[in-house]
């Protein structure tokens, strides 16, 4: 954990929340979760303009390694109440295999696998518990197909909080049992995402409870935007031709271009040039590709969704606008994989150069060929990959993939 090296600075540099459609006020120093007229997210602002004066990249640079070197762009007042275990400043990798399979040389992945638990997740759930933690909570719950509710699981514990998931049936076992362990209360859900979120809501009205969905609060959104700085800083203050991006909650989309917009306003970055983001889905639930293939501002329900990438299987996003503006104004793309390309590319880039990823994660080279083949990618532009999980936690599916090889 980094000490601020000056005593006049502050930790933070947050200054208010607002809503992501009307645009009123809300206090960051008061429980806030999102706008209750539009029923929208709330977004962080920081006084970028101050920041800009007193704060360099080399003095982040300098710091030990990790999320929370990134503090004064972080919702959270007085430093004792992060609540870390080690998340962030994950590998900008190279695959050379792949890309000279495919004749794409300036391909990168940014490897989310070694975070805690295995996942980007816990950038996110790092941030929102550090600053409930801080406003007073002391009871998180949250619907989740799994990687989400493990992390938070572990936070929770780690915060000495009391956690409670509520989890569809199908989640991934791994998931289950690194919940329980860390001493999680578990509700198993015989239905989809959608019905496990409307059960956890209303067991957090009437117990008391915070929940902590994707984009109901204010901060998971704040940890995740930092992979964007950490890209950034790794490409030496510029920024990619494509970045492609697994898209359930969209928080990691959103994320990443909300950190573009404040690396602007810092004025740390070489180009004014930004990535075209492209957005994947599974086909067997795709909301996201559906409402962009329409330019529609929203997205409809998508029924009976379904995918063995569970950290996809998003039927309506609470964020459903600020993803789709911010691929519009990136003049990106949303594109639907099938879940039998995410077992193949799995298994390629395992082979490939040694990387076994989430399904998750697989669906970005899914989509990478298919962007290659229709030439919406060109040979010579740099793209950047999100690999956004570990493939230990999808083992199962993996077996199932491959009935003819038994362990053991
Ligand atoms: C949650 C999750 C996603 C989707 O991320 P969002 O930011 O919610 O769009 C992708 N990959 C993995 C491994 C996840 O756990
Ligand atoms: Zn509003």
């Amino acid at each position: 954990m980094p000490n601020s090296t000056n005593k006049t600075t502050s930790f933070t540099y947050i200054r208010n929340l607002t809503c992501s459609d009307c645009g009123k006020e809300y206090a960051s120093d008061a429980i806030n979760t999102y706008c209750p007229d539009c029923q929208a997210p709330l977004l962080a602002n920081y006084d970028l303009a101050q920041l800009r004066q007193i704060l360099k990249p080399a003095q982040i640079a300098a710091r030990p390694r990790g999320m929370w070197r990134w503090h004064e762009l972080l919702p959270v007042q007085r430093q004792s109440n992060c609540v870390t275990l080690g998340e962030g400043d994950s590998a900008l990798l190279k695959l050379p295999h792949f890309s000279q399979r495919f004749g794409i040389p300036n391909l990168l992945l940014k490897d989310e696998s070694n975070n805690p638990s295995g996942s980007f997740k816990a950038r996110g759930i790092s941030a929102a518990i550090s600053k409930a933690k801080e406003l007073g909570v002391t009871k998180v719950i949250i619907p989740a197909t799994g990687y989400a509710g493990q992390t938070l699981a572990v936070y929770a514990a780690r915060a000495g909080m009391q956690c409670c998931i509520f989890a569809p049936k199908t989640s991934p076992a791994a998931a289950l049992e690194e919940s329980r362990l860390a001493g999680a209360e578990i509700v198993l859900v015989d239905g989809l995402i959608s019905e496990a979120a409307g059960l956890a809501g209303e067991k957090a009205r009437a117990e008391g409870w915070f929940d902590l969905s994707t984009f109901k609060e204010p901060y998971r959104l704040e940890g995740k935007k930092i992979i964007g700085y950490e890209l950034a800083e790794a490409l030496n203050w510029t920024l990619p031709d494509v970045i492609i991006y697994p898209t359930g909650g969209g928080a990691g989309l959103v994320g990443l271009w909300k950190a573009f917009d404040e690396l602007e306003a810092l004025g740390w970055l070489k180009t004014t040039k930004r990535p075209r983001l492209v957005a994947v889905q599974a086909k067997g639930c795709a909301p996201i590709v559906k409402a962009a293939r329409n330019h529609a501002s929203f997205c409809d329900f998508w029924t009976n969704g379904r995918t063995i990438a569970s950290g996809l299987c998003a039927p309506k996003s609470f964020a459903d606008q600020l993803i789709l503006r911010d691929l519009y104004e990136s003049q990106g793309t949303a594109v639907a994989v099938s879940d039998e390309a995410i077992l193949s590319t799995q298994r390629l880039l395992s082979e490939a150069d040694g990387i076994f990823p989430s399904l998750e994660g697989a669906a970005t080279l899914a989509a990478l060929i298919k962007l290659i083949q229709q030439k919406w990618i060109q040979p010579a532009e740099q793209v950047v990959l999100f690999n956004t999980g570990a493939g230990l936690k999808d083992i199962a599916a993996a077996f199932a993939a491959c009935p003819a090889w038994t362990p053991g």
